[in-house]
């Protein structure tokens, strides 16, 4: 029975600790679901910042190339119109002085355009829309016209930037060759653009603090580059990190590089300018990218842990709760146990003796007052055997009182022993006095159980020294009544007593029949 209870106590036990550890796992995949959530959102961003700066980029190229590429196309054909001119019609006088006037409107109307000039064969200024002519100035040494006098090709030459000798400003140069009839040089018709122009485009676009944007030439000179120095005009940074991956067939593109310059990592697009050897360079500096995708990470972090500290305590106190009431309902069970324990101890303690085992008094009156209610109804008989220990108080007193108990004890053990017949009852009636009640029995065969019992003891040899017999024997009243005869269990009792008085007097060790 215990072991049944203790397994299934042990089976709620384990069910218990299993709903414990379903708690704890589901809390734990929660977290950690989480953290890589929030891990994953965090280079997912990453990712997406970099790429989203590559595109804007790239888009900031383009947007530059188309406006750069427009302004040059409008310079080129009113250079293509000037050198129509000349070589149909000739450099006189007369015809410079209209081309004058016809590319003094032009330049009005080209915001880009520094000037219009002609120079001859040999260098020497025939015009200058801005009408200054240094004396005996010669451009013979300026770039353009070396590569146009040396080359008998038709497309407009981009030269390097320089400053210009008339208004000392930082101007870029678009030139074509002007041919005599049979083909030979005859001159350089150009046209110079501010700078300061392309800077202006530039402006008005957020690059950051150190994003910059960069008009080179395709041989890798710098045209212009934002933030403008002094120092940048010119520099050739074709062994820089961005031509060396440009492909001649490549006509744009995006990249992260180290800039030449300055050694800062960039997030770039860039873009070849259509018909013109150029290309334009939109950088964004990497560090300024990642700090804001760190602002925004951190948040989202702050976030996170905020939700994952909450979502752990929740699961902590709900861990520890259940932790708890398994823990009370174990207490209970065991006191649960121990209370029916206890009950059932209590409940035998209430009708058994506790030295003899066997029926106490309160189950002897008990006994006797249902059966003697049962023989009233019945009108059959029933007796009951008084049996008083002889010469017990001398026992004690030699002996002692521990002695005398397992005396009592081999007593009761003898008593047991006869008085086995179902519905019989042998109880201790007090101190050292028995009682037998037997139901559906008469004097004669109450008196052959106490005889029974009686020589069973004597026969038994318990020592009692203080006893003229030499050992332990016993005195038995027995009385037998119908239930016609008996009023209450008193008078069942009393009669049995006296029996038992007289068996005590009449010299101990016998028994004696009520009359
Ligand atoms: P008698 O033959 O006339 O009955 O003499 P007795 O000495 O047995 O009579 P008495 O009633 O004077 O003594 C009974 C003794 O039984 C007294 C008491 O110490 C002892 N006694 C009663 N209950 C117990 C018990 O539970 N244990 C022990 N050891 N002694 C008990
Ligand atoms: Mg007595
Ligand atoms: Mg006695």
């Amino acid at each position: 029975m215990l072991t049944k209870k203790a397994s299934i106590f042990a089976a709620e036990w384990t069910d218990a600790k299993l709903k414990v550890g379903h708690v704890v796992l589901f809390v734990s995949v929660v977290c950690i679901s989480l953290i890589a959530i929030s891990t994953w959102g965090v280079f997912n961003s990453l990712e997406y910042h970099l790429h989203d700066k590559e595109t804007e980029m790239s888009n900031l190229s383009k947007t530059l190339s188309s406006n750069i590429e427009a302004a040059l196309t409008q310079a080129d054909s009113v250079l293509l119109g000037v050198k129509e001119r000349l070589e149909s019609e000739g450099s006189d006088a007369e015809n410079l002085k209209k081309l004058d006037e016809l590319l003094k409107i032009q330049q009005k109307r080209l915001p880009q355009i520094h000037g219009f000039f002609i120079y001859d064969e040999q260098g020497r200024w025939l015009l200058n829309s801005n009408d200054i002519i240094p004396a005996g100035a010669n451009n013979s040494d300026r770039d353009y016209f070396i590569y146009h006098r040396d080359h008998a090709d038709l497309v407009p030459y981009i030269g390097p930037s320089i400053r210009s000798r008339s208004t000392n400003e930082w101007i870029m140069t678009i030139s074509r060759r002007i041919n005599h009839p049979d083909g030979s040089f005859a001159g350089v018709t150009i046209a110079t653009i501010y700078l300061n122009y392309f800077l202006g485009l530039y402006d008005g676009v957020d690059m950051g603090a150190n994003g910059l944007i960069n008009l080179a030439t395709s041989s890798g000179s710098i045209i212009v580059r934002k933030p403008f120095r002094d120092s940048d005009v010119g520099l050739n940074i074709s062994n820089g990190s961005i031509f060396p991956i440009l492909k001649p067939d490549m006509s744009s593109g995006t990249a992260t590089i180290n800039s030449f310059i300055d050694g800062v990592e960039r997030v770039i697009g860039f873009r070849r300018i259509n018909g013109y050897p150029l290309i334009v360079i939109a950088a964004f500096d990497r560090n300024e990218i990642l700090a804001d995708w760190r602002s925004e990470s951190l948040a989202s972090l702050i976030i996170s842990s905020t939700l994952l500290t909450i979502l752990s305590f929740i699961g902590y106190r709900l861990i520890k709760l259940m932790s708890q009431q398994i823990q009370v309902q174990r207490e209970l069970q065991a006191s649960q146990r121990n209370y029916i324990e206890v009950n059932k101890t209590l409940g035998l303690m209430a009708f058994e003796d506790g030295l003899t085992g066997l029926a106490n008094r309160r189950q002897f009156d008990f006994f006797i007052e249902t059966e003697i209610t049962r023989i009233k109804r019945r009108l059959d008989g029933t007796a009951l055997i008084m049996i008083d220990v002889d010469l017990f108080k001398n026992y004690n007193d030699h002996y002692g009182h521990t002695q005398g108990d397992e005396c009592l004890k081999a007593v009761s053990a003898i008593i047991k022993k006869h008085a086995n017949r179902i519905g019989d009852l042998a109880a201790r009636y007090g101190g050292e006095e028995f009682a037998i009640v037997l139901p559906n029995t008469d004097y004669v065969g109450a008196f052959l159980l106490a005889e029974k019992i009686r020589l069973d003891l004597e026969q038994s040899k318990i020592q009692h020294t203080k006893s003229p017999l030499g050992v332990v024997t016993i005195s038995i009243g027995v009385s037998a009544l119908s239930g016609a005869e008996i009023d209450t269990p008193k008078s069942l009792v009393d009669t049995a007593d006296k029996a038992l008085y007289i068996a005590k007097s009449s010299g101990r060790n016998r028994t004696v029949i009520s009359d």
